[in-house]
């Protein structure tokens, strides 16, 4: 089999390389689930890279300070990694067989956005933009609150500008009243970059059959996580957990809608047989074997979310 192109939709690189101790730059990371020799050996030619802003950082100055750190960070330890924040130059990037992989942004908990300029950060790659993390800020609740509520005025607000400014929503980790208001009112396009399926393991954060079907008939993207956690009970995933959650998407959607957001570098425990970023094309094969076509394993390992960014950037 020839290596299917991966493109993934959440990795948590630039926290994983803060979190080494000393902070390290990725050429130096030896193990793990990023490094330079995984990334070729999984044929990962493209990510998205998270802007993660942890719940504590919330509220006026002290979020954007933490996003700011994040970018500067960025440009200093990803190299020989390639920004592309162009249609064009992520393509021939996702075409290559070799050199190394390109990343784009998206920002997980958009608290820093209400003083962030986001002309400023379309021009630094960021076009996806997660509304919360798991508490709750000053636009909404995320997964982990306790009878959430819909979204607050700054969040409708945050919203209209990010539409303004030509953002995707991803809608991981926003609690249910907040992702069914985005679902209805939000003109651009939708993303879910890293998530699991309640029907195997309930969880607000989770997907239901519901919300999955709305994301996908407003066209969006769905992207599967390896995070065991959030994939089967006692964590215990393995690679045919991560397929059970695509043929289960697959069966109900068809393929076109599907991708995968691994959320390396932003979990702990272990998918059993995509331990990191080297293993993705066990997932290639493990789709074959249950007699998925070609174009879709393709689609699902990079193709669509590729197709998703090159609509959404600049060409
Ligand atoms: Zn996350």
């Amino acid at each position: 089999m020839s290596p299917y192109p991966v493109a993934d939709a959440h990795v948590d690189l630039i926290t994983h390389l803060l979190e080494q101790t000393p902070p390290l730059p990725l050429p130096a990371v030896a193990s793990g689930h990023l490094t330079v020799d995984g990334l070729r050996a999984g044929a990962v030619r493209f990510m998205v890279c998270s802007f993660y802003i942890a719940d504590s950082f919330n509220g006026p100055g002290t979020a954007s300070a933490r996003l700011t750190r994040l970018m500067e960070a960025m440009g200093a330890m990803t190299a020989p990694l390639r920004p592309a924040f162009r249609a064009s130059t992520m393509e021939n990037i996702f075409q290559e067989e070799t050199g190394p992989a390109g990343f784009c942004h998206l920002v997980e908990n958009c608290d820093a956005l209400l003083e962030t300029d986001l002309f400023s950060l379309t021009e630094r790659g960021v076009r996806l933009a997660g509304l919360t993390h798991v508490g709750g800020n000053r636009l909404a609740d995320g997964n982990a609150v306790v009878c959430p509520g819909g979204l607050r005025a700054e969040g409708r607000a945050l919203l209209h500008d990010v539409a303004a400014a030509g953002f995707a929503v991803d809608l991981s980790h926003l609690a249910e009243p907040g992702f069914w208001e985005v679902v209805e009112d939000y003109p651009g396009p939708l993303l879910v970059s890293h998530t699991g399926l309640r029907t195997f393991l309930d969880r607000p954060r989770n997907l239901s059959d519901e919300q999955a079907a709305a994301v996908v008939e407003r066209g969006g993207l769905i992207c599967l996580t390896f995070a065991p956690e959030i994939l089967a009970a006692n964590n215990q995933a393995s690679v045919d957990t991560v397929t059970d959650h695509i043929d289960h998407l697959a069966q109900c959607h068809g393929t076109a809608h599907l991708g995968l957001g691994s959320d390396f570098g932003g979990f702990d425990g272990t998918c059993a047989g995509l331990e990191d970023c080297s293993r993705f094309q066990d997932l290639a094969r493990a789709l074959l074997a249950r007699g998925y076509p070609e174009a879709c394993v393709a689609g699902i390992m990079g193709r669509n979310l590729m197709d998703f960014l090159g609509a959404l950037y600049p060409a």
